[in-house]
Protein backbone atom coordinates (compact mmCIF):
# COMPACT_ATOMS: atom_id res chain seq x y z
CA UNK A 1 0.00 0.00 0.00
CA UNK A 2 1.17 3.51 -0.64
CA UNK A 3 2.32 5.08 2.61
CA UNK A 4 0.78 7.88 2.08
CA UNK A 5 -2.35 6.41 1.75
CA UNK A 6 -2.31 5.16 5.36
CA UNK A 7 -5.04 5.92 7.89
CA UNK A 8 -7.73 6.33 5.32
CA UNK A 9 -10.71 8.07 6.63
CA UNK A 10 -13.85 5.89 7.56
CA UNK A 11 -17.51 7.56 7.03
CA UNK A 12 -18.33 9.89 10.15
CA UNK A 13 -14.69 9.71 11.22
CA UNK A 14 -13.29 13.37 11.69
CA UNK A 15 -10.98 15.98 11.27
CA UNK A 16 -12.88 17.02 8.22
CA UNK A 17 -11.34 18.96 5.65
CA UNK A 18 -13.24 21.69 3.39
CA UNK A 19 -10.66 23.24 0.45
CA UNK A 20 -11.84 27.05 -0.83
CA UNK A 21 -11.10 27.27 -4.56
CA UNK A 22 -11.94 30.10 -6.65
CA UNK A 23 -12.95 30.18 -10.18
CA UNK A 24 -13.35 32.85 -12.85
CA UNK A 25 -10.97 35.62 -11.73
CA UNK A 26 -9.14 36.60 -8.74
CA UNK A 27 -10.04 39.41 -6.27
CA UNK A 28 -13.95 37.95 -5.13
CA UNK A 29 -13.17 37.52 -1.77
CA UNK A 30 -11.92 34.10 -1.24
CA UNK A 31 -10.40 35.35 2.05
CA UNK A 32 -13.37 36.89 3.14
CA UNK A 33 -15.69 33.76 2.03
CA UNK A 34 -12.77 31.16 3.83
CA UNK A 35 -13.34 33.40 6.78
CA UNK A 36 -17.28 33.43 6.56
CA UNK A 37 -17.37 29.53 6.69
CA UNK A 38 -15.13 29.54 9.16
CA UNK A 39 -17.04 31.73 11.69
CA UNK A 40 -20.54 29.71 10.72
CA UNK A 41 -19.13 25.91 11.50
CA UNK A 42 -17.41 27.79 14.71
CA UNK A 43 -21.12 29.03 15.76
CA UNK A 44 -22.30 25.63 15.16
CA UNK A 45 -19.40 25.00 17.87
CA UNK A 46 -17.30 23.22 16.05
CA UNK A 47 -13.43 23.83 16.18
CA UNK A 48 -12.31 25.03 13.48
CA UNK A 49 -9.03 26.49 11.94
CA UNK A 50 -7.65 28.45 8.32
CA UNK A 51 -4.88 27.66 6.19
CA UNK A 52 -3.98 29.60 3.56
CA UNK A 53 -1.82 28.96 0.72
CA UNK A 54 -0.26 31.60 -1.50
CA UNK A 55 1.24 30.24 -4.84
CA UNK A 56 3.56 32.50 -5.33
CA UNK A 57 7.59 31.54 -4.80
CA UNK A 58 8.45 34.19 -2.11
CA UNK A 59 9.21 32.28 1.20
CA UNK A 60 6.61 34.77 3.00
CA UNK A 61 4.74 37.51 2.37
CA UNK A 62 7.51 39.76 4.20
CA UNK A 63 9.51 40.39 1.34
CA UNK A 64 6.36 41.99 -0.52
CA UNK A 65 5.90 45.56 -1.27
CA UNK A 66 2.02 46.31 0.36
CA UNK A 67 1.03 47.36 -3.64
CA UNK A 68 1.94 44.28 -5.40
CA UNK A 69 0.20 41.88 -2.50
CA UNK A 70 -1.98 44.00 0.00
CA UNK A 71 -1.11 44.23 3.70
CA UNK A 72 1.69 42.07 5.33
CA UNK A 73 0.15 40.17 7.88
CA UNK A 74 2.57 39.40 11.62
CA UNK A 75 0.96 36.39 12.66
CA UNK A 76 1.68 35.96 16.98
CA UNK A 77 4.54 33.77 16.64
CA UNK A 78 6.64 36.43 13.90
CA UNK A 79 5.49 35.09 10.71
CA UNK A 80 4.48 37.45 7.81
CA UNK A 81 1.92 36.00 5.99
CA UNK A 82 -1.23 37.49 3.65
CA UNK A 83 -3.51 39.56 4.97
CA UNK A 84 -6.58 36.76 4.27
CA UNK A 85 -4.91 35.53 7.83
CA UNK A 86 -5.91 38.42 9.99
CA UNK A 87 -9.42 38.03 8.03
CA UNK A 88 -9.38 34.35 9.39
CA UNK A 89 -8.04 35.83 12.89
CA UNK A 90 -10.51 38.57 13.02
CA UNK A 91 -13.76 36.25 11.87
CA UNK A 92 -12.62 33.50 14.32
CA UNK A 93 -11.46 35.44 17.04
CA UNK A 94 -8.32 33.53 17.68
CA UNK A 95 -4.57 33.71 16.90
CA UNK A 96 -3.59 31.40 14.52
CA UNK A 97 0.44 29.44 14.67
CA UNK A 98 2.57 30.19 11.32
CA UNK A 99 1.68 26.00 10.31
CA UNK A 100 -1.16 27.77 8.88
CA UNK A 101 0.25 29.76 6.34
CA UNK A 102 2.57 28.03 2.99
CA UNK A 103 3.86 29.45 -0.22
CA UNK A 104 5.03 27.77 -3.10
CA UNK A 105 8.39 29.00 -1.51
CA UNK A 106 8.27 27.33 1.87
CA UNK A 107 6.50 24.24 0.40
CA UNK A 108 9.95 23.75 -1.86
CA UNK A 109 12.30 24.73 0.56
CA UNK A 110 10.97 22.79 3.14
CA UNK A 111 11.04 19.74 0.43
CA UNK A 112 14.62 20.29 -0.72
CA UNK A 113 15.77 20.78 2.57
CA UNK A 114 14.66 17.42 3.56
CA UNK A 115 16.25 16.25 0.10
CA UNK A 116 19.69 17.84 1.54
CA UNK A 117 19.24 15.88 4.70
CA UNK A 118 19.30 12.69 2.53
CA UNK A 119 15.51 12.30 4.44
CA UNK A 120 14.16 10.65 1.20
CA UNK A 121 16.54 7.57 1.35
CA UNK A 122 18.40 8.07 -1.82
CA UNK A 123 14.83 8.12 -3.80
CA UNK A 124 14.00 10.59 -6.62
CA UNK A 125 12.41 13.59 -5.22
CA UNK A 126 10.09 14.46 -7.38
CA UNK A 127 7.28 17.63 -7.84
CA UNK A 128 4.61 15.05 -7.57
CA UNK A 129 3.72 13.46 -5.30
CA UNK A 130 6.71 15.06 -2.78
CA UNK A 131 5.26 18.65 -3.30
CA UNK A 132 1.51 17.67 -2.53
CA UNK A 133 2.52 15.31 0.31
CA UNK A 134 4.81 18.22 2.10
CA UNK A 135 1.32 19.92 1.63
CA UNK A 136 -0.83 17.71 2.88
CA UNK A 137 1.53 16.87 5.57
CA UNK A 138 1.38 20.61 6.48
CA UNK A 139 -2.38 20.55 6.78
CA UNK A 140 -2.77 17.77 8.74
CA UNK A 141 0.11 19.79 11.36
CA UNK A 142 -2.19 22.69 10.93
CA UNK A 143 -5.21 20.13 11.88
CA UNK A 144 -3.42 18.24 14.99
CA UNK A 145 -1.77 21.77 16.23
CA UNK A 146 -5.40 23.04 16.34
CA UNK A 147 -6.90 19.99 17.60
CA UNK A 148 -9.73 21.34 15.07
CA UNK A 149 -12.45 19.13 13.76
CA UNK A 150 -12.81 21.18 10.60
CA UNK A 151 -9.32 22.30 8.76
CA UNK A 152 -10.58 25.25 6.51
CA UNK A 153 -7.77 25.48 3.58
CA UNK A 154 -8.14 28.22 0.87
CA UNK A 155 -6.03 27.83 -2.36
CA UNK A 156 -4.81 30.98 -3.69
CA UNK A 157 -5.24 32.03 -6.95
CA UNK A 158 -7.43 30.80 -9.60
CA UNK A 159 -8.53 27.60 -10.82
CA UNK A 160 -6.91 26.95 -14.60
CA UNK A 161 -3.96 28.90 -14.05
CA UNK A 162 -0.70 26.87 -13.80
CA UNK A 163 0.78 27.95 -10.50
CA UNK A 164 -1.39 26.46 -7.94
CA UNK A 165 -2.26 23.45 -10.00
CA UNK A 166 0.29 21.32 -7.04
CA UNK A 167 -2.06 22.65 -4.37
CA UNK A 168 -5.25 21.53 -6.23
CA UNK A 169 -3.04 18.46 -6.54
CA UNK A 170 -2.61 18.31 -2.44
CA UNK A 171 -6.68 18.59 -2.68
CA UNK A 172 -7.46 15.75 -5.06
CA UNK A 173 -4.73 13.46 -3.03
CA UNK A 174 -6.48 14.80 0.76
CA UNK A 175 -9.53 13.48 -1.12
CA UNK A 176 -8.58 9.94 -2.05
CA UNK A 177 -7.17 9.61 1.35
CA UNK A 178 -9.97 10.42 3.27
CA UNK A 179 -12.94 10.09 0.95
CA UNK A 180 -15.65 11.13 2.96
CA UNK A 181 -13.99 13.77 4.88
CA UNK A 182 -13.24 16.66 2.38
CA UNK A 183 -15.69 18.77 0.79
CA UNK A 184 -14.69 21.49 -2.25
CA UNK A 185 -16.17 25.00 -2.03
CA UNK A 186 -15.99 26.25 -5.40
CA UNK A 187 -16.12 30.33 -5.05
CA UNK A 188 -17.07 31.89 -8.38
CA UNK A 189 -17.88 34.79 -10.21
CA UNK A 190 -21.14 35.61 -11.86
CA UNK A 191 -21.14 38.63 -13.29
CA UNK A 192 -23.87 40.65 -14.99
CA UNK A 193 -22.90 42.53 -18.26
CA UNK A 194 -24.41 45.85 -18.16
CA UNK A 195 -25.90 45.92 -21.80
CA UNK A 196 -27.44 42.27 -21.37
CA UNK A 197 -28.84 42.95 -17.79
CA UNK A 198 -28.94 39.49 -17.09
CA UNK A 199 -26.94 37.29 -14.75
CA UNK A 200 -24.53 34.75 -16.79
CA UNK A 201 -23.53 31.46 -15.13
CA UNK A 202 -21.33 30.33 -18.35
CA UNK A 203 -17.68 31.45 -16.82
CA UNK A 204 -18.94 29.50 -13.67
CA UNK A 205 -19.15 26.40 -16.11
CA UNK A 206 -16.02 26.82 -17.76
CA UNK A 207 -14.69 27.17 -14.07
CA UNK A 208 -16.37 24.01 -12.78
CA UNK A 209 -15.42 22.04 -16.01
CA UNK A 210 -11.40 23.08 -15.51
CA UNK A 211 -11.75 21.63 -11.51
CA UNK A 212 -12.75 18.51 -13.16
CA UNK A 213 -10.10 18.48 -15.46
CA UNK A 214 -7.58 18.57 -12.12
CA UNK A 215 -9.91 15.29 -10.47
CA UNK A 216 -11.51 17.50 -8.23
CA UNK A 217 -15.84 18.17 -7.90
CA UNK A 218 -17.25 21.25 -6.61
CA UNK A 219 -19.86 20.38 -3.60
CA UNK A 220 -20.56 23.35 -3.12
CA UNK A 221 -20.35 26.66 -5.37
CA UNK A 222 -20.26 30.28 -3.57
CA UNK A 223 -22.05 32.51 -6.45
CA UNK A 224 -20.14 35.92 -6.30
CA UNK A 225 -22.12 38.30 -7.93
CA UNK A 226 -23.52 41.92 -7.62
CA UNK A 227 -26.32 40.74 -6.45
CA UNK A 228 -27.96 37.58 -5.20
CA UNK A 229 -28.48 35.09 -7.06
CA UNK A 230 -32.06 33.50 -8.28
CA UNK A 231 -33.87 29.76 -8.21
CA UNK A 232 -33.58 30.04 -12.20
CA UNK A 233 -29.54 30.40 -12.32
CA UNK A 234 -29.10 28.44 -9.33
CA UNK A 235 -30.97 25.34 -11.57
CA UNK A 236 -28.40 26.12 -14.59
CA UNK A 237 -25.47 26.19 -12.14
CA UNK A 238 -26.41 23.23 -10.26
CA UNK A 239 -27.01 21.18 -13.55
CA UNK A 240 -24.43 22.09 -15.28
CA UNK A 241 -21.44 22.47 -12.13
CA UNK A 242 -22.85 18.91 -11.57
CA UNK A 243 -24.24 19.68 -7.62
CA UNK A 244 -27.71 20.57 -5.87
CA UNK A 245 -29.35 23.89 -6.40
CA UNK A 246 -29.38 24.20 -3.10
CA UNK A 247 -25.65 23.62 -2.49
CA UNK A 248 -25.03 26.90 -4.72
CA UNK A 249 -24.95 29.40 -2.27
CA UNK A 250 -25.65 33.42 -3.10
CA UNK A 251 -23.03 35.41 -2.17
CA UNK A 252 -23.87 39.05 -3.24
CA UNK A 253 -21.46 42.26 -2.43
CA UNK A 254 -22.31 43.35 0.95
CA UNK A 255 -22.16 46.43 2.65
CA UNK A 256 -20.11 44.98 5.49
CA UNK A 257 -17.89 42.06 5.41
CA UNK A 258 -19.21 41.01 8.63
CA UNK A 259 -22.36 40.09 7.09
CA UNK A 260 -21.00 37.44 4.96
CA UNK A 261 -21.78 35.05 7.51
CA UNK A 262 -25.30 35.67 8.38
CA UNK A 263 -25.96 36.06 4.52
CA UNK A 264 -24.61 32.25 3.88
CA UNK A 265 -26.61 30.77 7.00
CA UNK A 266 -30.14 31.99 4.93
CA UNK A 267 -29.40 29.57 2.31
CA UNK A 268 -28.26 27.42 5.35
CA UNK A 269 -24.46 27.22 4.35
CA UNK A 270 -23.65 25.36 7.46
CA UNK A 271 -25.86 22.42 7.60
CA UNK A 272 -24.66 21.65 3.70
CA UNK A 273 -21.41 21.55 4.76
CA UNK A 274 -21.79 19.49 7.79
CA UNK A 275 -24.11 17.02 5.95
CA UNK A 276 -21.30 16.52 3.06
CA UNK A 277 -19.07 16.02 5.57
CA UNK A 278 -21.19 13.46 7.64
CA UNK A 279 -20.72 15.60 10.71
CA UNK A 280 -23.99 16.10 13.20
CA UNK A 281 -26.72 18.78 12.52
CA UNK A 282 -26.20 21.39 15.05
CA UNK A 283 -27.82 24.76 16.01
CA UNK A 284 -25.93 27.90 14.01
CA UNK A 285 -25.43 30.89 17.12
CA UNK A 286 -24.74 33.68 15.60
CA UNK A 287 -25.79 35.86 18.40
CA UNK A 288 -22.96 38.11 19.29
CA UNK A 289 -22.01 38.08 15.93
CA UNK A 290 -25.19 39.63 14.56
CA UNK A 291 -25.41 41.85 17.59
CA UNK A 292 -22.08 43.52 16.32
CA UNK A 293 -23.06 43.60 12.85
CA UNK A 294 -26.19 45.60 14.24
CA UNK A 295 -24.16 48.17 16.36
CA UNK A 296 -22.05 48.94 13.01
CA UNK A 297 -25.14 49.29 11.10
CA UNK A 298 -27.27 51.23 13.62
CA UNK A 299 -24.03 53.93 14.13
CA UNK A 300 -25.62 57.65 13.69
CA UNK A 301 -22.58 58.93 14.28
CA UNK A 302 -19.96 60.02 11.65
CA UNK A 303 -16.17 60.26 11.86
CA UNK A 304 -13.70 60.98 9.47
CA UNK A 305 -10.42 59.67 9.66
CA UNK A 306 -7.57 60.30 7.47
CA UNK A 307 -5.07 57.79 6.93
CA UNK A 308 -1.93 58.92 5.40
CA UNK A 309 0.30 56.27 4.08
CA UNK A 310 2.32 55.80 1.32
CA UNK A 311 1.73 51.92 -0.33
CA UNK A 312 -1.15 53.23 -3.05
CA UNK A 313 0.01 53.23 -5.92
CA UNK A 314 -1.35 51.04 -8.52
CA UNK A 315 -1.41 52.44 -11.95
CA UNK A 316 -4.38 54.50 -11.95
CA UNK A 317 -5.86 52.70 -8.59
CA UNK A 318 -6.34 53.66 -5.28
CA UNK A 319 -5.02 50.20 -3.26
CA UNK A 320 -6.70 50.22 0.47
CA UNK A 321 -5.76 46.70 0.62
CA UNK A 322 -2.12 47.87 2.33
CA UNK A 323 -3.66 49.34 5.56
CA UNK A 324 -6.81 46.87 5.50
CA UNK A 325 -6.55 45.61 9.29
CA UNK A 326 -5.80 49.78 10.26
CA UNK A 327 -9.08 50.16 8.58
CA UNK A 328 -11.09 47.15 10.25
CA UNK A 329 -9.73 48.47 13.98
CA UNK A 330 -10.71 51.66 13.15
CA UNK A 331 -14.65 50.10 11.95
CA UNK A 332 -14.98 47.87 15.24
CA UNK A 333 -13.86 50.91 17.70
CA UNK A 334 -16.48 52.98 15.63
CA UNK A 335 -19.21 50.47 15.66
CA UNK A 336 -18.38 49.69 20.01
CA UNK A 337 -18.93 53.55 20.53
CA UNK A 338 -22.00 54.19 17.74
CA UNK A 339 -20.22 55.59 15.09
CA UNK A 340 -19.66 54.98 11.64
CA UNK A 341 -15.78 55.65 10.90
CA UNK A 342 -15.47 57.52 7.35
CA UNK A 343 -11.62 56.83 5.93
CA UNK A 344 -10.21 59.09 3.47
CA UNK A 345 -7.04 57.04 1.91
CA UNK A 346 -4.38 59.94 1.77
CA UNK A 347 -1.15 59.21 -0.16
CA UNK A 348 1.72 61.20 1.68
CA UNK A 349 3.67 62.04 -2.03
CA UNK A 350 0.58 64.38 -2.60
CA UNK A 351 1.67 66.61 0.27
CA UNK A 352 5.30 66.43 -1.59
CA UNK A 353 4.15 67.17 -5.15
CA UNK A 354 1.67 70.13 -3.86
CA UNK A 355 -1.01 68.25 -5.57
CA UNK A 356 -2.69 68.51 -1.60
CA UNK A 357 -2.45 70.82 1.24
CA UNK A 358 -2.17 69.50 4.92
CA UNK A 359 -4.43 72.51 5.84
CA UNK A 360 -7.31 70.10 4.16
CA UNK A 361 -6.25 68.04 7.28
CA UNK A 362 -8.55 70.40 9.63
CA UNK A 363 -11.31 68.65 7.78
CA UNK A 364 -10.60 65.53 9.98
CA UNK A 365 -11.82 64.20 13.26
CA UNK A 366 -8.24 62.21 13.29
CA UNK A 367 -4.88 61.43 11.40
CA UNK A 368 -3.19 57.79 11.19
CA UNK A 369 -0.25 57.28 10.17
CA UNK A 370 0.32 53.51 9.82
CA UNK A 371 3.63 51.50 9.59
CA UNK A 372 6.02 51.66 6.03
CA UNK A 373 9.31 51.40 5.09
CA UNK A 374 11.83 53.76 3.25
CA UNK A 375 12.29 57.20 2.27
CA UNK A 376 9.58 57.49 -0.41
CA UNK A 377 6.89 60.18 0.94
CA UNK A 378 8.57 60.60 4.30
CA UNK A 379 8.78 64.75 4.19
CA UNK A 380 4.92 64.58 3.48
CA UNK A 381 4.42 62.08 6.48
CA UNK A 382 6.40 64.46 8.69
CA UNK A 383 4.45 67.44 7.57
CA UNK A 384 1.26 65.91 8.41
CA UNK A 385 2.32 64.71 11.46
CA UNK A 386 3.21 68.33 12.10
CA UNK A 387 0.15 70.19 11.30
CA UNK A 388 -2.00 67.36 13.52
CA UNK A 389 0.46 68.06 16.86
CA UNK A 390 0.10 72.11 16.35
CA UNK A 391 -3.61 72.05 15.54
CA UNK A 392 -4.54 69.76 18.06
CA UNK A 393 -5.99 67.13 15.48
CA UNK A 394 -6.40 63.64 17.50
CA UNK A 395 -2.98 61.68 15.78
CA UNK A 396 -2.38 58.18 16.43
CA UNK A 397 0.73 56.52 14.73
CA UNK A 398 1.30 52.95 13.88
CA UNK A 399 5.24 51.90 13.81
CA UNK A 400 6.77 54.33 11.26
CA UNK A 401 3.93 56.50 12.20
CA UNK A 402 5.64 56.40 16.13
CA UNK A 403 8.91 56.87 14.72
CA UNK A 404 8.42 59.54 12.62
CA UNK A 405 6.22 61.45 15.32
CA UNK A 406 9.73 61.06 17.40
CA UNK A 407 11.58 62.20 14.67
CA UNK A 408 9.06 65.67 13.54
CA UNK A 409 9.08 66.08 17.73
CA UNK A 410 13.10 65.86 18.08
CA UNK A 411 13.00 68.66 15.05
CA UNK A 412 10.61 71.32 15.56
CA UNK A 413 9.96 70.77 19.71
CA UNK A 414 13.24 69.82 21.07
CA UNK A 415 15.10 71.85 18.42
CA UNK A 416 16.83 68.81 16.92
CA UNK A 417 18.02 70.03 13.92
CA UNK A 418 18.20 67.51 11.15
CA UNK A 419 16.66 64.98 13.41
CA UNK A 420 15.89 61.69 11.37
CA UNK A 421 15.35 58.27 11.22
CA UNK A 422 18.77 56.64 10.14
CA UNK A 423 16.17 54.30 7.78
CA UNK A 424 15.80 57.35 5.30
CA UNK A 425 19.07 59.17 6.25
CA UNK A 426 22.46 57.01 7.34
CA UNK A 427 24.59 60.14 8.01
CA UNK A 428 21.78 62.08 10.26
CA UNK A 429 23.87 63.96 12.60
CA UNK A 430 21.00 63.25 15.23
CA UNK A 431 19.66 59.48 14.87
CA UNK A 432 16.23 59.61 16.85
CA UNK A 433 15.43 56.34 15.45
CA UNK A 434 18.71 54.22 14.63
CA UNK A 435 19.11 50.31 13.80
CA UNK A 436 19.21 47.63 16.51
CA UNK A 437 22.80 46.41 17.01
CA UNK A 438 21.80 42.88 15.66
CA UNK A 439 19.78 44.67 12.70
CA UNK A 440 22.88 46.01 11.51
CA UNK A 441 24.64 42.96 10.80
CA UNK A 442 21.75 41.71 8.97
CA UNK A 443 21.46 44.47 6.74
CA UNK A 444 25.31 44.62 5.80
CA UNK A 445 24.41 40.74 5.05
CA UNK A 446 21.44 41.76 3.24
CA UNK A 447 19.50 38.92 4.97
CA UNK A 448 16.53 40.77 4.59
CA UNK A 449 13.83 37.91 4.54
CA UNK A 450 12.01 37.55 8.13
CA UNK A 451 14.62 39.39 10.19
CA UNK A 452 13.15 42.13 11.13
CA UNK A 453 11.53 42.20 15.08
CA UNK A 454 8.90 39.95 14.46
CA UNK A 455 5.88 38.86 16.67
CA UNK A 456 4.46 39.15 19.74
CA UNK A 457 6.30 40.83 22.65
CA UNK A 458 5.86 42.83 25.65
CA UNK A 459 5.29 46.03 26.67
CA UNK A 460 4.98 47.71 30.23
CA UNK A 461 2.81 50.97 30.88
CA UNK A 462 3.49 53.80 32.87
CA UNK A 463 0.97 54.93 35.25
CA UNK A 464 -0.98 57.85 34.59
CA UNK A 465 -0.62 57.87 30.52
CA UNK A 466 -3.31 57.42 28.25
CA UNK A 467 -1.79 54.46 27.32
CA UNK A 468 -2.10 52.84 30.74
CA UNK A 469 -5.77 53.92 31.34
CA UNK A 470 -6.99 52.55 27.68
CA UNK A 471 -5.35 49.19 28.27
CA UNK A 472 -6.41 48.96 32.15
CA UNK A 473 -3.22 47.19 33.09
CA UNK A 474 0.45 47.57 33.18
CA UNK A 475 1.89 44.85 30.95
CA UNK A 476 0.80 44.27 27.07
CA UNK A 477 1.43 41.60 24.86
CA UNK A 478 1.24 43.53 21.07
CA UNK A 479 2.67 42.17 17.68
CA UNK A 480 5.85 43.88 16.06
CA UNK A 481 7.85 44.29 12.67
CA UNK A 482 10.38 46.97 12.63
CA UNK A 483 14.15 47.33 11.97
CA UNK A 484 14.62 50.63 13.95
CA UNK A 485 14.28 51.59 17.10
CA UNK A 486 14.21 55.28 19.38
CA UNK A 487 17.60 55.40 19.63
CA UNK A 488 18.43 55.33 23.73
CA UNK A 489 20.78 57.92 23.67
CA UNK A 490 18.34 60.55 22.96
CA UNK A 491 15.92 59.70 25.34
CA UNK A 492 16.43 61.85 28.16
CA UNK A 493 16.56 64.98 25.84
CA UNK A 494 12.97 64.14 23.54
CA UNK A 495 11.50 63.36 27.90
CA UNK A 496 13.20 66.56 28.86
CA UNK A 497 11.24 68.00 26.10
CA UNK A 498 8.02 67.32 26.89
CA UNK A 499 7.53 63.48 25.06
CA UNK A 500 6.41 60.70 27.80
CA UNK A 501 7.36 57.08 26.79
CA UNK A 502 4.19 55.12 28.35
CA UNK A 503 4.91 52.02 27.17
CA UNK A 504 9.05 50.08 27.29
CA UNK A 505 10.28 46.74 26.69
CA UNK A 506 10.09 44.87 29.82
CA UNK A 507 14.23 45.38 30.33
CA UNK A 508 13.43 49.24 29.40
CA UNK A 509 15.79 49.43 26.82
CA UNK A 510 13.12 49.74 23.89
CA UNK A 511 10.30 52.66 23.57
CA UNK A 512 7.46 50.54 23.01
CA UNK A 513 4.79 53.20 23.37
CA UNK A 514 5.10 57.36 22.87
CA UNK A 515 2.95 60.51 23.52
CA UNK A 516 2.23 63.39 24.62
CA UNK A 517 0.34 64.84 28.27
CA UNK A 518 -3.48 65.30 27.88
CA UNK A 519 -3.26 69.13 28.34
CA UNK A 520 -0.80 69.51 26.04
CA UNK A 521 -2.38 67.85 23.18
CA UNK A 522 -6.38 65.61 23.04
CA UNK A 523 -4.61 62.62 21.52
CA UNK A 524 -1.20 62.48 20.43
CA UNK A 525 0.02 59.00 20.67
CA UNK A 526 2.19 56.47 18.64
CA UNK A 527 3.20 52.81 19.02
CA UNK A 528 6.32 50.43 18.00
CA UNK A 529 3.96 47.52 18.06
CA UNK A 530 1.01 47.15 15.21
CA UNK A 531 -2.13 47.53 17.36
CA UNK A 532 -4.29 47.16 14.60
CA UNK A 533 -2.96 43.28 14.24
CA UNK A 534 -4.88 42.40 17.20
CA UNK A 535 -8.20 44.34 16.72
CA UNK A 536 -11.37 42.05 16.09
CA UNK A 537 -14.76 42.56 16.02
CA UNK A 538 -16.34 41.14 19.41
CA UNK A 539 -13.09 42.46 20.52
CA UNK A 540 -12.00 46.12 19.59
CA UNK A 541 -7.97 47.32 20.62
CA UNK A 542 -8.07 49.44 23.61
CA UNK A 543 -5.72 52.08 21.86
CA UNK A 544 -8.52 51.89 18.87
CA UNK A 545 -10.75 52.39 21.14
CA UNK A 546 -9.40 55.66 23.01
CA UNK A 547 -8.26 57.18 19.73
CA UNK A 548 -12.02 57.27 18.29
CA UNK A 549 -13.74 58.35 21.87
CA UNK A 550 -11.25 61.11 21.96
CA UNK A 551 -11.64 61.86 18.15
CA UNK A 552 -15.61 61.86 18.48
CA UNK A 553 -15.19 63.77 21.41
CA UNK A 554 -13.64 66.61 19.17
CA UNK A 555 -16.28 65.31 16.06
CA UNK A 556 -17.23 68.28 13.46
CA UNK A 557 -20.30 66.13 13.38
N1 LIG B 1 10.50 51.06 8.72
C1 LIG B 1 10.38 51.02 10.15
C2 LIG B 1 11.25 49.96 10.76
O1 LIG B 1 11.65 49.03 10.09
C3 LIG B 1 8.95 50.84 10.56
C4 LIG B 1 8.37 49.52 10.19
C5 LIG B 1 6.88 49.48 10.19
O2 LIG B 1 6.22 50.52 10.11
N2 LIG B 1 6.32 48.31 10.22
O3 LIG B 1 11.57 50.01 11.91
Amino acid sequence: MLDWLKGKGLPGQTPKYVFVVGGVMSGIGKGVVTSGIARILKAKGFKVTAIKIDPYINVDAGTMNPTEHGEVFVLEDGYETDQDMGNYERFLGETLPNINYMTTGRVYQEVIRRERNLEYKGKNVEVVPDIPLEVIRRIEEAQKTANAEITLTEVGGTIGEYQNIIFLEAARMMKQKYPHDVAIVMVSYVPIPGHVGEMKTKPTQYAARSLNAVGLQADVIMARASRPIDQKRKEKIAVFCNTLPERVISAPDVESIYDVPINYEKDGLGDILTDILGLPKRKTDLGDWETFVQKSKSATRELKVAVVGKYFDTGEFTLADSYISVLEALKHAGAHQGAKVKISYINSKDFESGARKVEELKDFDGVVVPGGFGEKGIDGILSVIRFARENKIPYFGLCYGMQLAVVEYARNVVGLEGANTVETDPGSVHPIIDVMPDQKEKLIKQDYGGTMRLGTYKAVLTDGTIAKEAYGKSEVDERHRHRYEVNPEYIEKLEQGGLIFSGRSPSGKLMEIAELPKDKHPFYLGTQFHPELLSRPLGPHPLFMAFVKIALAGAKN
